[in-house]
């Protein structure tokens, strides 16, 4: 077989049989985010350039090498979303939700785009759950989002995943934390990759998130940021430790985060595991109290995470998480000859309308290689038919476990009937007799 073409490099297909996995992941997303009081909000795939390069920020390794950044017929500069909070933080502000009421609490599923070296958890392709949280300041806010990660991880049964806090100050602490940070580099000058020579001038708290091995043994004496936090700053993060005590969720304060987007102010967090090699941040948030003012709005503090959803099934199948399998075929039709055919495809349709999930023959197999698929799909009951039982308008439902028969109408009243059988038996399998 010569294809004429094979996907992307850095991109993943999920087939058929793997799908039930994401769906069942996103269905405790939404289900968590639901409860925690955030509404789903969608936004285009693509933006205008400028809202990444000024919201998640121009010294960010995301803008600087890793946007799929292209001109259109109209001479526009437009972006495949690298992450979501930018285009959430965008419509939120162009539709005026805010004036809505504040809190606006919003989440989302989201595609992203980054021009990154492809590897396992890293690729070009890649999807996130995100939740973000407009309108406060109070710590309690921060506290609360980092229960809603923790919620879900702990419904999908996740072990081994490391909360890590840390906070990255405000504008006010940042300047001084940031001379500190230029004397310390400017000693290793000559050992800092080009990339962080550039940051030294511009953002020096990029090169503690450099990933170049040399460059990160020097950060590991640099001055730590939460050395550096201001008194408001400090009491802000102080009082989110301690609604994480009062809420009984686990964390350790790692004072390396500085998470890889500029628009983060004060409390960063990470959720971190070993258990998928070295991508092993599944989650990533933080407050970003500049940002809407930084988009064009007004001063209105915020905050917000997302966790690829790759990392996280990544590490469920790691860690051996059984994920329940979507329902398998309720009742197969087989039918023998025209009129049997006919009939089964009348019926079948009847239980699809009643809820249940129906199947019969759309490729003309004979009856023994119906009955052979009918075994592998799954199918909890079957059903025969053939020229007698469509004379008789009966036929047999066979219970494809225990081989149990019972005769059922092929009237109106079938699927009622079928529902009837259906349910007797999954309340005698609930009680087990
Ligand atoms: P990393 O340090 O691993 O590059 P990041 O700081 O760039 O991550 P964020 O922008 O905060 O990540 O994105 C949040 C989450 O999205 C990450 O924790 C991770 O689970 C996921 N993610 C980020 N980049 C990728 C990628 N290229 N492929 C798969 N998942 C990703
Ligand atoms: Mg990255």
């Amino acid at each position: 077989m010569s294809l004429i073409t094979k996907k992307i490099k850095g991109t993943e297909d999920v087939l058929p049989k793997e799908s039930f996995k994401w769906q069942f992941v996103e269905k405790i997303m939404r289900n968590e985010a639901e409860n925690y009081g955030f509404k789903e909000i969608r936004t285009p795939v693509f933006e205008h350039t400028e809202l990444f390069a000024r919201g998640v920020g121009q010294t960010t390794d995301v803008v600087q090498k890793e946007m799929y950044t292209f001109d259109t017929k109209g001479g526009e500069s437009v972006t495949l979303r690298p992450e979501g909070t930018a285009g959430a933080a965008r419509a939120v502000l162009e539709h005026a939700v805010l004036n809505d009421g504040l809190p606006v609490k919003v989440s989302y599923f989201v595609s992203c785009y980054r021009y990154e070296k492809p590897q396992a958890g890293r690729l070009r392709e890649f999807h996130q759950f995100g939740l973000e949280e407009y309108g406060t300041a109070d710590p309690v806010a921060d506290a609360e989002l980092i229960c809603a990660a923790q919620s879900i991880f702990d419904r999908l049964q996740i072990k081994e995943l490391h909360l890590e806090i840390n906070s990255i100050g405000c504008p006010k602490c940042r300047a001084e934390y940031h001379k500190a940070l230029r004397e310390y580099f400017e000693k290793y000058k000559d050992k800092l990759c080009d990339t962080c020579l550039s940051r030294l001038e511009k953002n020096p708290m990029r090169i503690l998130d450099c990933k170049s091995p040399e460059d990160k043994k020097i950060a590991e004496n640099a001055p730590k940021v939460i050395d550096y936090l201001c008194e408001d700053c400090n009491e802000h993060f102080e009082k989110v430790k301690t609604y994480l005590d009062g809420a009984g969720v686990k964390y350790i304060v790692n004072p390396s985060i500085v998470r890889g987007l500029d628009y983060y102010t004060k409390t960063v967090f990470e959720f971190v595991t070993d258990y998928i090699g070295s991508q092993g941040t599944v989650c990533g948030g933080g407050r970003y109290d500049g940002l809407i003012e930084e988009l064009g709005g007004q001063h209105v503090p915020s905050l917000g995470f997302a966790m690829g959803i790759e990392r996280l099934l990544m590490l469920m199948d790691n860690q051996g998480i059984e994920i329940p399998k979507s329902d398998t075929c309720d009742l197969y039709i087989a039918g023998l000859g025209d009129k049997a055919k006919l009939k089964a495809f009348e019926l079948i349709k009847q239980i699809r309308e009643s809820g249940l999930k129906g199947e019969t023959d759309v490729v003309g197999r004979g009856l023994r290689a119906q009955m052979k698929y009918a075994d592998k799909i799954g199918a909890k009951f079957s059903m025969v038919l053939g020229d007698n039982e469509i004379e008789e308008s009966k036929a047999k439902i066979k219970n494809m476990e225990t081989g149990e028969q019972v005769e059922i109408s092929l009237t109106e009243s079938f699927a009622q009937e079928f529902f009837q059988v259906y349910t007797q038996n999954r309340n005698r399998l609930i009680a087990g007799v």
